[in-house]
């Protein structure tokens, strides 16, 4: 399947292959949501497809339809067993191995890496030698939303492919396009400012009852604040939630409130809050710094943090 705004790339990588000069190893960025797995399937089905280079895959020959089925011997999809953990250095290791052997059906040999950043580094390492001795008709697509934390090593060695969020319009049109469901456009907007304009993640978001949820959390957090609930119990529930998007709209939230206080009272009045939005940015990028942290523990710190910040 093809998204609206994935037009472009997906025009120039059919470019390339039929005029037979397509990169080893791609990689497809951009921020979640945007459906890069879905373009990356479609960029495979394209290589592994019987017919002769044509713009799509023509989805009826014997090797559409195993790769459609999901078991198509010469395509490899490496991923962490648990979302969110490390893409570990057997799995690697297996896709080399895979490699190395000819195709069974088609002819070429494909393969997905996703979420590309999860490698841990001694799986880098060992796809990197892949990297740099590729084989023919070998097509290894890596789909990262957070490419800064892959070796430059690795990034030098693939054609960069990246998705641009459409505009804001064309996101909501989207979004209106595709749910039964009618939702204000105030909702869809917010939707789409939490998941940094890509409609995918902000029709989850819609269809999920997140932000109902995510509103529900920015006004625990505020009782935290005034000292009305434990924080305690409070990280304890929070575990549940994805805490990148917790913290994003918690971000917002105060994002809002700093403008509109530095409009009608200037800075002096905001210095807490400035601190507070530190601390929110701090803890997101202890979050993302590792995949193996404490969550609660986290929470905890974050919040007595704030809680000290406020009572100052
Ligand atoms: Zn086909």
């Amino acid at each position: 399947m093809l998204y609206p705004w994935q037009t472009e790339q997906w025009r120039s990588f059919s470019l390339q292959y039929e005029q037979k000069r397509l990169p080893h190893a791609i990689i497809l960025t951009g921020v979640n949501g945007l459906g890069q797995l879905s373009l990356a399937n479609k960029m495979v089905a394209t290589v592994l497809c019987e017919e002769p280079p044509i713009s799509a895959p023509c989805g009826g020959c014997h090797n559409c339809q195993v790769f459609a089925a999901g078991n198509h011997p010469d395509h490899t999809f490496v991923g962490p067993d648990e979302s969110g953990k490390q893409i570990k250095i057997e799995k690697i290791r297996e896709l080399k191995q895979k490699h190395t052997l000819t195709a069974n059906i088609a002819k070429w040999k494909t393969s997905i890496i996703w979420p590309a950043e999860n490698m841990n580094i001694s799986a880098s390492n060992s796809l990197l030698k892949l990297l740099e001795e590729p084989q023919s008709n070998t097509l290894l697509i890596l789909i990262s939303i957070k490419p800064q934390l892959l070796p430059v090593t690795i990034l030098s060695r693939c054609q960069k492919v990246p998705l641009a969020v459409p505009t804001n319009k064309q996101a909501i049109e989207w979004i209106e396009e595709q749910d039964q469901e009618t939702y204000k456009e105030i909702e869809i907007k917010r939707a789409l400012s939490l998941s940094n304009g890509a409609p995918i993640e902000a029709l989850r978001l819609l269809s999920s009852n997140s932000l109902y949820f995510l509103e529900q959390i920015s006004k625990d957090f505020n009782h935290v604040l005034s000292g009305a609930a434990n924080p305690v119990i409070l990280a304890q529930q929070w575990q549940q939630f994805d805490l990148h998007m917790v913290l994003y709209y918690l971000q917002l939230k105060l994002k809002q409130r700093l403008v509109k206080n530095i409009e009608s009272s200037g800075n002096n009045i905001v210095i807490n809050d400035w601190a507070m939005y530190d601390c929110i940015i701090d803890t997101t990028k202890l979050l993302s710094s590792s995949h193996n942290l404490n969550k609660v523990l986290l929470i905890e710190k974050f919040m007595v943090k704030a809680m000290n910040l406020t009572s100052r």
